[in-house]
């Protein structure tokens, strides 16, 4: 009970099969989603959501050896996954060397500050989902769609086929 009030503030992340463990000290300094080509295409999704700290605020815990760098030779920016199961880990801008930035999505905890900014908004897909209302799709329990009739007319659609 003693460590309580201390463990109470640290947000807690992991990899997809927990090889790597990282610990950071909530609040996280900020949070963002970023829709920026270099993090959805690095990511594999619509759109990374990330959260930010000093790095002297946060320590890998386990796994360290595990982790894999990528730097992007356009920008400096490192993306560290890990090469076990290829989560991405951490991303480091050039520009911020004291700034580390940890995929929302990989925290078990909760990070003591939400998504608030956007990055890249101008560069979300066509593709990607931007709140359409949805209704059940028949004969396919847990599945929603946005219905046939919904088709977004953006011209970047039919660039895709
Ligand atoms: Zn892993």
């Amino acid at each position: 009970m003693q460590d309580r009030p201390k463990s109470r503030n640290l947000a807690r992340a992991r990899c997809a099969c927990g090889v790597v463990r990282i610990e950071m000290q909530s609040p996280a300094m900020w949070a963002w989603h970023d829709h920026t080509r270099a993090s959805r295409h690095a990511h594999g999704a619509a759109a990374a959501v990330w959260v930010g700290t000093w790095k002297s605020r946060m320590r890998i815990v386990e796994g360290q050896d595990a982790l894999s760098v990528w730097t992007d030779p356009k920008t400096g920016a490192t993306r560290s996954f890990c090469s076990a199961c290829g989560t991405p880990m951490l991303y480091e801008r050039a520009h911020s060397p004291k700034a580390v930035n940890i995929p929302r999505a990989a925290f078990e905890t909760g990070v003591g500050r939400e998504p608030r900014y956007h990055v890249g908004f101008e560069e979300r897909p066509p593709w990607a989902y931007r709140e359409e209302a949805v209704k059940p799709l028949k004969g396919f329990p847990g599945v929603v769609w946005t219905g046939a009739g919904k088709r977004r007319s953006r011209p970047e659609d039919e660039d895709l086929f």
